[in-house]
């Protein structure tokens, strides 16, 4: 029953300028300036105590910035207190009250809201089907499971439709099996309602996995805002690069030119100088057995390999520059350690950047 859903406003958020300093010695955010669509599904992402946490309470209203404006849907509400913003959280802890009942949970901010118990039965049942929970609504809330209670969460969440609903790492005190179960399901429901979701991870997959696109931060400033492939696959600096994966990072030593792969004998990996990197994905390489001219291809020695299942990883001796490779595994040749072989390059794959 999706009655009335089709219709819900999703809202735009633009952030500009945004500082917020705790003490004296702790600057959280550091002038965030970021613009999130109308229904998007956007997650901010980066390494513990960058600051996701900060500028999501900050979206909230549980948080005051020290300066700049936040607009949601065309209006500035920087200065609205929490409830009166049409936005919603779903934090990491369920926040459930565990001495009610999961209809109890889900009818609360309706409640609040003075909505008459009839139409607050229907909503509830509406909700709960919706996010499929039909047969738990009569259920106490220390009766189920972990996953069933995030799922409550999120619902009761969802039941006041707000224009913009923020998750704090609402999966992340899930078991690995569920976690990816409830990422789907999340994924669909904000697909279903076109509502504006911003996501908070420091789970890279996660992010890329649910994403339509992602800001990467750091030290309390934006890295880069890109859909997930633009941010894997061309990072615009060392920092997003070395976060969103395995890499081969080097330090070219000439500048760059047409003929990197000619170069790559004599690249050192990647040492503390700030001069131009280059980043080679280890699943963009090719291996071919044996030593095989041509043009893009490094014979090299196999160091390590290690089998995955789905996929093999390789380290590979290249005079003495170590290279990674990942490659997968199906009806190929895999090479044993000491082996030779050939790394074929496509020179599309290699990305130049910045310390
Ligand atoms: P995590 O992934 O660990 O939750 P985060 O990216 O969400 O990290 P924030 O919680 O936003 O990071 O914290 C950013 C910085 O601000 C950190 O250095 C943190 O210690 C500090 N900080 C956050 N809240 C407070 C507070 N209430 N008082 C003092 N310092 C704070």
């Amino acid at each position: 029953n999706e009655r009335g859903r089709a219709n819900h406003k999703a809202s735009s958020i633009e952030m500009q300028g945004l500082h917020k300093r705790f003490g004296r010695d702790t600057v959280a955010l550091d002038g965030v300036d970021l613009d999130i669509r109308a229904g998007e599904f956007f997650t901010l992402l980066g390494p513990s105590g960058c600051g996701k946490t900060t500028l999501l309470r900050i979206l909230a209203g549980l948080e005051e910035p020290d300066a700049g404006s936040l607009v949601v849907g065309g209006k500035n509400i920087t200065e609205t207190p929490p409830h009166q913003r049409s936005v919603n959280t779903v934090f990491q802890s369920y926040a459930l009250f565990p001495h009610l009942s999961v209809r109890e949970n889900l009818a609360f901010g309706l409640k609040m809201r003075g909505m008459p118990a009839a139409e607050r039965h229907t909503k509830v049942d509406e909700i709960a089907d919706f996010i499929k929970l039909g047969d738990l609504v009569d259920r106490h809330v220390d009766q189920l499971s972990g996953g069933q209670r995030q799922r409550i969460a999120l619902a009761r969440a969802l039941i006041c439709e707000p224009d913009v609903l923020l998750l704090d790492e609402p999966l992340s005190a899930l078991d690995a099996g569920l976690r990816s179960q409830l990422q789907v399901e999340l994924l669909r429901v904000q697909k279903r309602l076109g509502m504006t979701f911003v996501f908070v991870t420091h789970d890279q997959q996660e992010a890329m996995v649910m994403s339509d696109r992602i800001a990467v931060l750091n030290g309390g400033t934006i890295q880069q805002v890109g859909a997930p492939r633009e941010v894997y696959e061309r990072p615009v600096n060392a920092f997003v690069a070395r976060f969103m994966g395995h890499d081969n990072l080097y330090t070219i030593s000439a500048r760059k030119s047409d003929r990197l792969i000619t170069a790559l004998g004599e690249l050192t990996a990647e040492d503390a100088g700030n001069g131009e990197l280059l980043l080679i994905r280890p699943e963009t390489l090719d291996l071919l057995p044996g030593a095989v001219e041509g043009p893009n291809h490094l014979t090299a020695t196999v160091a390590e390999r290690l089998y995955r299942g789905s996929h093999a990883e390789f380290r590979l001796a290249i005079g003495n520059t170590t290279l990674q490779a990942t490659v997968n595994n199906r009806g190929r040749h895999l090479p044993e350690v000491g082996e030779t072989v050939t790394v074929a390059v496509a020179p599309e794959d290699l990305v130049t950047l910045h310390e």
